[in-house]
C-alpha cells in the first residue's frame, strides 16, 4: 500500500475564484499537480510547492494519453503524499475521471473527489437564464455527442429531442451534424440556441440563434471551449436581461 493519495480536483469553468475552499485548501497542500491544458494559471500558482505537470489533451489519440495519464498517477502516489488530479470544470463530468479512479483502485491507492462547477451552471449564471424555467423546463440534459474510441456513436440524438433543456459539451466543432442529427429526430428547426464560448473568461462570447442557423458558428473560428445550450428556457424575451451581449449585436 502506498503512502500518497490523488485528490481528483474541479477547477471550475475558466475563472479562478469560481473554486472551491476546498480545492484550494488541498492544491496549497500538493507536492505533486497533473492539471488539464486549460485550467488557469492563476488556479496552478495556488500548488505553491507542487511540482506541476500539463498533462492536457485536447483532441485526438485519447486512448494513449490516457493510459499515461493513468500510469503517471500511479507513479506519483508511490513517490509523493498529496498528488492532485486537476481538471476543469467537474471532475466527474465529462472527465474521464472513472477510467483513472479504476487505475488507482487496481494499485489500492486512495483517492478523493473534490467537485468543481461545471461549465453548465457557470454558463447559466453568466446569461442569466435558468435551465430549470418554471413553465418552460423541468428537464436538464448534459450531452456530449462526442464517443471514445472503440465506442458505438449511441442514440444521443434522441435522448435530446425529449428532454427540455440540452447542453451540449464537446460539440461546437461539429454544429452541423449536431443540427442535422437533432432535426432529424424532429426538433423544431426554430428551437432557440445559445453558445457560449470561454465562459466566465474576459474574451467569453456569446450568440443566440435558432437551430436551423447553428451551423453557422463554424464561420465564429471557436477557439476557446464552447457549449451549446438549447430549449425553450432561451426562447427571445425570455434572455433579454442576459449579462452577456450576444457577439451578433456587440459588433
Ligand atoms: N469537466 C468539464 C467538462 C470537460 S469537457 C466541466 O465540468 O465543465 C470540455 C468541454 O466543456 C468543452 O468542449 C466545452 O464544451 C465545455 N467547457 C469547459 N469550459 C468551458 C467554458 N469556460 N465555456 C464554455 N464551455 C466550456
Amino acid at each position: 500500500m502506498s503512502a500518497g493519495k490523488v485528490y481528483f480536483v474541479g477547477a471550475g469553468p475558466g475563472a479562478p475564484d469560481l473554486l472551491t475552499i476546498r480545492a484550494a485548501e488541498v492544491l496549497k497542500r500538493a507536492d505533486v499537480v497533473f492539471h488539464d491544458a486549460l485550467v488557469h494559471p492563476d488556479t496552478i500558482a495556488l500548488a505553491s510547492k507542487a511540482e506541476c505537470i500539463a498533462v492536457g489533451k485536447r483532441c485526438g489519440r485519447h486512448s494513449t494519453a490516457q493510459r499515461f495519464i493513468n500510469k503517471r498517477l500511479v507513479d506519483a502516489a508511490r513517490k509523493a503524499r498529496v498528488i492532485v488530479r486537476l481538471k476543469g470544470g467537474d471532475p466527474m463530468l465529462f472527465g474521464r475521471a472513472q477510467e483513472e479512479i479504476a487505475a488507482l483502485d487496481a494499485a489500492a491507492i486512495a483517492y478523493e473527489v473534490v467537485p468543481g462547477v461545471t461549465a453548465a451552471l457557470a454558463a447559466s449564471a453568466e446569461i442569466g437564464v435558468s435551465l430549470t424555467q418554471r413553465g418552460r423546463a423541468r428537464s436538464v440534459l448534459f450531452l456530449t455527442p462526442r464517443v471514445g474510441e472503440g465506442e458505438k456513436p449511441n442514440d444521443w440524438a434522441r435522448t435530446a429531442a425529449s428532454a427540455d433543456t440540452v447542453v451540449i459539451y464537446m460539440g461546437a466543432g461539429q454544429a452541423e451534424m449536431i443540427t442535422q442529427a437533432l432535426l432529424a429526430q424532429g426538433m423544431r428547426p426554430d428551437t432557440p440556441v445559445v453558445v457560449l464560448e470561454n465562459a466566465t473568461l474576459p474574451d467569453r462570447r456569446c450568440l443566440r440563434l435558432a437551430l436551423l442557423d447553428l451551423p453557422a458558428v463554424a464561420a465564429l473560428g471557436l477557439m476557446g471551449p464552447a457549449l451549446i445550450m438549447m430549449g425553450e428556457v432561451y426562447r427571445e424575451g425570455v434572455i433579454e436581461h442576459a449579462n452577456v451581449v450576444p457577439a451578433a449585436r456587440r459588433a
